[in-house]
């Protein structure tokens, strides 16, 4: 039998929960000030979905789906991204006729069998938000300043915006083709997948890593030569209103991002101390995707970052903020009568919000007072039997040390003990 948990997952231990719950904190309150609501979607759908959605030419749904047949028949995913449920979820539950303008965001698990690196994970956690039925490029402006706050929120300081246009279905045609005729005499400099998307989607190429296929890339043509009026206003403009804005950014040609359904704006964020490669998040405009699934003509943008990737980034960037859980009360006793009274006492300071612990190990009063400075208690409650006896307790701070008998009564025992924590 194998016990050992799957290649690309891991296990989050109760401290790293904490940073966790911190960040997501931050997320939760960030969307919120910029009028995002949390939708939660199932973490399988159909296949198709996918295919459809991300597309049918990307790694992504090539190599990296977990993909099964169900036990009636039907090809089911674990989904690998967020924004095809996201749309599907939008289109099945009628949300553009409650709402013309709807944003949206999410947080949960996606699964992709990718090779595991630091951060990279099988499956792994992302957030992500889509804002659906505008076309203005302040909503792109919108969701980037949104996506630079969550990232410092959250503690990642440094972080670069790079920022492109793929433009659109009028325009993409002539770009492809001055592309195509650029690379067509140097296929034979290009890898195996690059000689593949060639055929069956020459502007991945752009983004392959390779060293060989980014020096054939030097002098490619870039999109924004080709870019329809339309296109070109729109990206005038989202770079205008970045500047008026005080957003810092880079334009970089060779951004196309991994999937299929991208139109005009892209960008990602790039945490430096990660490397030039390694984006922690990014998104850009999908105009065209409510329409693919068969909804009505509904421009969209959005964009995904990855939990753990930015979690791994903090803590290089030597800023991950170890948070300490502070015990209010450990009570120690000495024998089983005290020990009664202890796990009594202990009930009834739970149910007033006293955060409170005891032995159930039956240790020794040194081993007691230990593990009370393990979880790091405020104060400790002794009741012994010679101070049961005369229907008391002693209150020690932990702090110094400082001792005190007060009476067994738990308003008395409240009174002294919110005096002592919150010194
Ligand atoms: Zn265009
Ligand atoms: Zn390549």
């Amino acid at each position: 039998m194998e016990t050992r948990r799957i290649k690309g997952t891991k296990d989050i231990l109760p401290e790293e929960t904490e940073i966790f719950l911190a960040a997501e904190k931050e997320l939760r309150e960030t969307m919120s000030k910029y009028g995002y609501r949390e939708i939660r979607t199932p973490v399988f759908e159909y296949t198709e979905l996918f295919i459809k959605g991300t597309g049918e030419t990307t790694d992504i749904v090539n190599k990296e789906m977990y993909t099964f047949e169900d036990r009636g028949g039907r090809s089911i995913s674990l989904r690998p991204e967020g924004t095809p449920s996201v749309i599907r979820a939008y289109l099945e539950n009628n949300l553009y006729k409650k709402r013309n303008f709807q944003k949206l965001f999410y947080y949960g698990r996606m699964f992709r069998y990718e090779k595991p690196q630091a951060g990279r994970f099988r499956e792994f956690r992302q957030f992500g938000i889509e804002s659906v039925g505008s076309s203005s490029p302040q909503v792109d402006v919108e969701t980037i300043i949104l996506g630079l706050e969550v990232l410092s929120n959250i503690g990642l300081k440094r972080v670069e915006l790079q920022l492109n246009s793929v433009g659109c279905e009028n325009c993409r045609p002539s770009y492809k083709e001055s592309l195509r005729n650029f690379l067509e005499p140097k296929l034979n400099n290009l890898c195996d997948d690059c000689r593949r998307r060639f055929e069956t989607n020459i502007l991945r190429i752009l983004d392959c890593k390779k060293t060989n296929c980014r020096k054939v890339l030097k002098n490619a043509p870039t999109y924004i030569q080709y870019l329809c009026n339309e296109c070109k206003n729109h990206f005038s403009e989202v770079q205008y209103l970045l500047q008026k804005t005080n957003v810092n950014f880079t334009l970089n040609p060779y951004l196309v991002r991994g999937l299929d359904y991208y139109t005009k704006t892209v960008y990602e964020f790039i945490s430096q101390v990660l490397g030039a490669q390694d984006a922690v998040g990014g998104g850009g405009r999908y105009d065209k995707m409510v329409e693919l699934f068969g909804g009505p003509q509904i421009p969209a943008i959005g964009f995904a970052c990855g939990m753990d990737r930015i979690l791994l980034a903090i803590e290089k960037e030597g800023e991950i903020k170890i948070i300490e859980k502070k015990l209010d009360c450990y009570i120690v006793t000495m024998d089983e009568e005290t020990d009664e009274e202890g796990f009594l006492l202990l009930n009834k300071l739970r149910k007033k919000g006293i955060s409170t612990e005891k032995d159930f190990l039956n240790r020794s009063i040194k081993a007691q007072m230990k593990d009370a400075d393990r979880l790091g208690a405020k104060c400790s409650i002794i009741i012994g039997t010679e101070e049961l006896s005369r229907n008391e307790v002693t209150l020690r701070r932990m702090s110094d040390g400082s001792q005190k008998r007060i009476r067994l009564s738990v308003d008395e025992i409240i009174k002294e003990l919110n005096n002592n924590i919150k010194q």
